[in-house]
């Protein structure tokens, strides 16, 4: 199949490696990515208490071991590319926000490190951000210019192209803010400040409080599980379990509003969805397209839908796409 030609640079047609590291919130996931395609991958836990400062020693060594393996030189390198949750100011390579965990990296200068490290330049860009780039550049939605994705992991990330631009915004935190438009005006305090906001009514971490207050709980099937995510109440409401079928029903209706607002703020010919929800796509996808059609004012037609095929090589890609920028 021949691919158009991605927007955003190529990750790296003159063959020289982008490092890319990709700071998630259970691990950092690694990577070295030459002409779009991830040639070595590593990942270390993230160990919260040690902050992001903490854990750069490790991630030195492991980068250093990467390229050893490849009998690479950093100055065989393109540059560093790094991905992070929270507000970034790519302009600058700065964190201007970011969750608890990786509060120490507030300021911190990500390119006095690379160059101090590796002597080589880099790039830092939010997580979402760069997975839309990735998908883009060589993954689910190559060559669109008008995109949104939406991550449904732990939190609810977000990431806007149009016109064939990286949405930042004057403050670097345009179209990154999906899972904290608010869903339900009444609905739980979400960590951002607001009230009822995507990721605080559907996001993972929001769903074991939701299932604890469904009135069935007590005599539902969820109820046995030590810990409850996206996959348990799926399964809940695949086998029969009235309360998982109702939560399940109230999480689409979440889901699919997230998308919608998406639609309607940012415009795109195409939604990728990604993240640890997708393992469940085939029940989800035609759940949320129905119910995606239904509700999204779009008369020049209708948004495709698609999912990320390797979420995690998407914000690598992304990472390299944006050290080789054509
Ligand atoms: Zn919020």
């Amino acid at each position: 199949m021949e691919r158009s030609k991605p927007m955003y640079g190529n990750g790296g047609t003159d063959g020289r490696v982008a490092i890319a590291v990709d700071f998630g919130g259970t691990n950092i996931k690694l990577g070295l990515v030459r002409q779009g395609q991830v040639v070595s991958r590593a990942s270390l836990p993230s160990y919260s208490d040690q902050g992001l400062i903490g854990r750069l020693p490790a991630v030195e060594r492991e980068i250093g071991r990467l390229l050893a393996e490849r009998r690479l030189r950093p100055s065989d390198c393109a540059g560093l590319g790094i991905a992070t949750p929270g507000m970034v100011d790519a302009e600058k390579g700065t964190i201007l926000s970011i969750n608890e965990k990786y509060a120490d990296a507030v300021g911190f200068s990500f390119r006095d490190w690379a160059r101090g490290a590796f002597d080589l330049r880099c790039v830092l860009e939010n997580d979402a951000r760069a997975a839309l780039l990735g998908e883009i550049a060589y993954g689910a939605a190559v060559g669109e210019t008008d995109a949104v994705l939406l991550t449904f992991g732990t939190g609810i990330g977000t990431a806007a192209v149009m016109n064939g631009r990286i949405v930042r915004g004057r403050h670097a935190q345009a179209g990154i803010l999906g899972g904290h438009f608010a869903t339900d005006i009444r609905g739980n305090a979400c960590n951002c400040g607001n009230t009822g906001c995507l990721e605080a009514q559907a996001g993972h971490w929001a769903l074991p409080a939701l299932a604890k207050r469904h009135p069935g709980f007590a005599g539902s099937s969820l109820s046995r599980h030590g810990s409850l995510g996206y996959r348990e109440i799926i399964e809940a409401a695949g086998s029969g379990d009235r309360v998982g079928a109702e939560l399940l029903e109230t999480l689409v209706a979440h889901w699919s509003a997230g998308i919608v607002n998406m639609i309607h703020a940012y415009d795109p010919e195409t939604v990728v969805l990604s993240g640890g929800l997708m393992k469940s796509q085939a029940v989800l996808v035609p759940m949320l397209q129905e119910k995606v059609r239904q509700r999204s004012w779009t008369p020049w037609g209708e948004v495709k839908i698609v999912v990320s095929r390797d979420p995690d090589a998407s914000v690598l890609w992304g990472l390299a796409s944006l050290l080789n920028p054509k």
